[in-house]
Parts: structure tokens; C-alpha cells; sequence
């Protein structure tokens, strides 16, 4: 089988659930050994490290709360000490604390940007410390390094009732083409995934029931809403040297979402 990922190390963050449970599960599939990292719900984690070994691949569970710079570089070491070596980070922790504007409490802002926006910088940055000391390896991928930062439509979209979140997403854009941008002539690839509307349970209100499904599938100019694998296969490319030209984008998964469908002549 072409195993695109062949040889990598690859840590995923939030990958118990949702999103990140299918990149890891895609990326051991792709032949990458993958760090499920999670933050409360070990035996989700191990389940998708069993589903990863059971497939043939290899895996191990991670636990650490990805605002915690504690805990983030002792995940890093634990994964650097089982694998040797690191070659691709997906940061893809996130959470929601919905309220409206006036409402919003300090602790929902700040909790929002902790985990989405600091948590990607404390992986981000303990990934490139590894990625600069560790050098490449010819041998796995023509790039020294690879990170995927997980965004949303919501780092261009406005979204009231979600300030904190779209602030940390937007946030999220211009950290990654930053980083991009600076680590580029390291040999290090950054770039990032905004995926649209894909049901997972950050979301559960949003598809749940036929009425929430319609209404949001006017949004969605492809017709459907999005599944996890969409944005895995998406990120199994960016980790792979099938993308290696790519650098410092966002790639929108979305249907269509960013198309303004609201502007069409027909509905
Ligand atoms: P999810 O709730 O299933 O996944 C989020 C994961 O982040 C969970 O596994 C959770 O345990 C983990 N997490 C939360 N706080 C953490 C912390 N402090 N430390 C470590 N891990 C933590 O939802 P999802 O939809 O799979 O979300 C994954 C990513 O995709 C998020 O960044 C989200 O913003 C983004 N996203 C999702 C959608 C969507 O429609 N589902 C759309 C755009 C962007």
C-alpha cells in the first residue's frame, strides 16, 4: 500500500474525539507512529490508539492540558522519548464558551484564548525547539518539520455570539503565517485548516436534529454537512510530502462555506 506518512512521527492534539480522533486514526493509517494526545477522557484515548494498533500502525496516548506549558513539554518528552523523534504536529485542541457579547464573562474569553490560541503557540513553539534540534531526516520527509494548526471558517467569518472564538481563530491565522513565515528557511512547513460546519460534538446542537441539519445546510453550498474524515484526509496531504510546496496557507475544507451563499441568485 502507498503509505504517505511512512516513517513519521506525528503528534495530534485533542485527538480523542471528533476531528482530531480522525486525523490520528487517518495518520496511522498513512503509516505515521501518532501521539494521541487528550485531556480527560483516557479511555477514549486508548480507544483510538487500539483502533490505530488493531489496523496495524503504531500509537500511544498522551495526557496534558495543551495550556499548560508543563504539561505540554512533558508531552513532548514522553512522545520524543517512545518515537525518538518528532516530525509533524497537528494542533488541534479547541473548545467553545458561548455568550452573547455583553454577557461573556472573563473566564470565557480567557479560557477560549488558552486552549485554542496559547495552546497552539505552547505546542507550536515546543515542536520547532525539537524540529531545529533534532534536524531533518531525508529518510521520512523532505521537510524538517511540518505543523497543522486547526482553524475554522471562523478566522475569516464573523461570528456573533462566539466572540472569543473567532478572536482566537483569527488569532490563530496570523500566528500560523507568522511562524511560517519565520521558520520556513529552517526547512519547517506551517500551515493551517479552517474546516466549515463537520459534525463532531463541539457542534452536537448544530446537526443534531432535521430542523438544526436544514438550516445549517443553507450555509453549504456542496449540500452536506461536513464529516471528521473531510478534514483528515486534508491533513494526511498537508503532513505529507505531496504537499511540500505548500507553506504558510489555510486551507479551506468547508463545502463551500466561505462562498457567501446567502449571495446566490436562486437561494
Ligand atoms: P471536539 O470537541 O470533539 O474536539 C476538541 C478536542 O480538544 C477534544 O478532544 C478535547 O478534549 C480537546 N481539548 C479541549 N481542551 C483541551 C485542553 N485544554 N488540552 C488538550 N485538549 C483539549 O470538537 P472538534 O470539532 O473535533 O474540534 C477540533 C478542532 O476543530 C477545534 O480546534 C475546533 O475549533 C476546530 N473546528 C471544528 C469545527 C466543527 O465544525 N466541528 C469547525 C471548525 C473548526
Amino acid at each position: 500500500a502507498h503509505l504517505p506518512l511512512r516513517g513519521q512521527k506525528a503528534l495530534v492534539t485533542g485527538a480523542s474525539s471528533g476531528i482530531g480522533a480522525a486525523i490520528a486514526t487517518a495518520f496511522g493509517a498513512a503509516g505515521a507512529a501518532v501521539g494521541v494526545n487528550y485531556r480527560s477522557h483516557p479511555e477514549e484515548a486508548e480507544w483510538i490508539v487500539e483502533a490505530i494498533r488493531g489496523a496495524g500502525g503504531e500509537a500511544m496516548a498522551l495526557k496534558a492540558d495543551v495550556s499548560s506549558e508543563d504539561e505540554v513539554r512533558t508531552m513532548f518528552d514522553a512522545f520524543g522519548e517512545a518515537f525518538g523523534r518528532v516530525d509533524v504536529l497537528v494542533a488541534n485542541s479547541g473548545i467553545q464558551r458561548d455568550a452573547a457579547f455583553a454577557e461573556m464573562t472573563l473566564d470565557q474569553w480567557r479560557r477560549v484564548l488558552d486552549v485554542n490560541l496559547t495552546g497552539q503557540f505552547l505546542c507550536a513553539r515546543e515542536a520547532v525547539r525539537r524540529f531545529l534540534a533534532q534536524g531533518p531526516d531525508p529518510s521520512v520527509s523532505r521537510a524538517t518539520g511540518k505543523i497543522i494548526c486547526m482553524s475554522s471558517v471562523h478566522e475569516v467569518i464573523p461570528w456573533a455570539g462566539h466572540v472569543n472564538y473567532a478572536a482566537s481563530k483569527g488569532g490563530v491565522m496570523l500566528m500560523m503565517k507568522s511562524l511560517a513565515q519565520e521558520v520556513a528557511q529552517a526547512g519547517i512547513r506551517v500551515n493551517g485548516i479552517a474546516p466549515g460546519a463537520i459534525k463532531t460534538p463541539i457542534n452536537r446542537e448544530a446537526w443534531e436534529t432535521p430542523e438544526a441539519e436544514r438550516k445549517l445546510l443553507e450555509l453549504i453550498p456542496y449540500g452536506r454537512v461536513g464529516e471528521p474524515e473531510d478534514i483528515a484526509r486534508a491533513a494526511v496531504w498537508l503532513a505529507s510530502d505531496a504537499s511540500d510546496y505548500v507553506v504558510g496557507t489555510t486551507l479551506f475544507v468547508d463545502g463551500g462555506m466561505t462562498l457567501y451563499p446567502g449571495f446566490r441568485e436562486n437561494g
